[in-house]
């Protein structure tokens, strides 16, 4: 008993040491950021110190009862648990942290190269905004992949019948069905639907496809070579979780990508999973609640309640 007593209290001031080097890490960044961009144009270095000293250093948010290091394996058990479950009894769920979003496009990009993705296709897009007023002003930044919505209006919009929510939460395009008739792209609230024209990155360099870009996608379980000229070309597509990883007990590209650890994912269902208990907190919110689409992101907004 006291063994564990003192095992807890050495992690909780393990958890404690690594927020206070970060926070002091953030406060020597901001001072060296505003010492070399804002000190020339103000008046000298004592100037740039008064700055510097000035700048707000937020607080890292601490999740209630969480050690942040272990956030990937905790989300990687929550993953092999719901897969033992029916498929009906998961509900995968997407979790994104505003505060922790520094904008590197990191999962953008990892997401692109995870289902092959030509020019003009995006599955999540991270929008940004400025927010307040000069000079109290601050940047957003809101990764936005398909909501994957209970009620998905690109799905009602197809007359094809090409859309469907899978029992597990997922919203799924079948490229065998699509007819590409494009009628679920301007239906979806959140422009989550592209269209594959047939582009490839390597048209801009040789005219031919890249080496990489001639690897199967994985997507929906099933292998696929755009340079085949076949499906996914000339079909709607979209974010779908990485379902074909998330199968194979592996969670998805954007969230195993994310530097500032600002991506989570799992099944809601389990009330004892990392994203059943971020929902819980009061700072959540889905975009556009309005249209009633019942989003299966949530974005989790300000200080994190502990
Ligand atoms: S976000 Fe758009 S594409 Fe995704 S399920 Fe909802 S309506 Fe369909
Ligand atoms: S990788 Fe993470 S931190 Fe970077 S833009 Fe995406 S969600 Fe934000």
């Amino acid at each position: 008993m006291r063994e564990n007593q003192e095992t807890e209290i050495a992690q909780d001031s393990a958890v404690i040491d690594r927020n206070e080097d970060r926070r002091r890490f953030l406060a020597k960044f901001a001072s060296a950021t505003f010492a070399g961009l804002v000190a020339p144009a103000v008046t000298g270095e004592a100037r740039a110190l008064e700055v510097a000293q000035a700048v707000r250093v937020p607080d890292v948010p601490l999740y209630s009862g969480l050690d942040e290091e272990d956030v990937l394996g905790r989300m990687d058990r929550d993953l092999r648990r719901a897969l033992q479950k029916p498929v009906d009894q998961r509900n995968w769920t997407m979790v994104i942290d505003l505060e922790k979003c520094v904008g590197c496009q990191g999962c953008t990009i990892a997401c692109i190269q995870e289902n092959k993705l030509p020019p003009g296709i995006v599955y999540r897009p991270v929008r940004e905004e400025v927010k307040g007023t000069y000079p109290n002003v601050a940047k957003r930044f809101t990764p936005q992949p398909c909501m994957q919505c209970d009620d998905p209006p690109c799905a009602r919009a197809c007359k094809a019948k090409a859309i469907e929510k899978r029992p597990d939460g997922i919203v799924k395009i079948d490229y065998e069905k699509c007819e590409a008739l494009k009628t679920c792209i301007p239906a979806c609230p959140y422009q989550a639907i592209g269209f594959d024209a047939g582009g490839f990155w390597g048209d801009y360099v040789s005219g031919e496809p890249e080496a990489y870009e001639k690897l199967d996608s994985l997507e929906y379980g099933q292998a696929r070579s755009r340079a085949a000229k076949g499906a996914p070309i000339d079909k709607a597509r979209k974010c779908q979780f990485c379902l074909h990883r998330i199968s194979s007990g592996l969670l998805p590209a954007c969230v195993l990508s994310c530097m500032g650890r600002a991506t989570f994912f799992g099944d809601q269902f389990d009330p004892d999973s990392l994203v059943a208990q971020l929902i819980r907190q009061p700072n959540v919110m889905r975009l556009k609640e309005e249209a009633g689409t019942n989003p299966l992101v949530y974005y989790l907004e300000g200080r994190m309640q502990s």
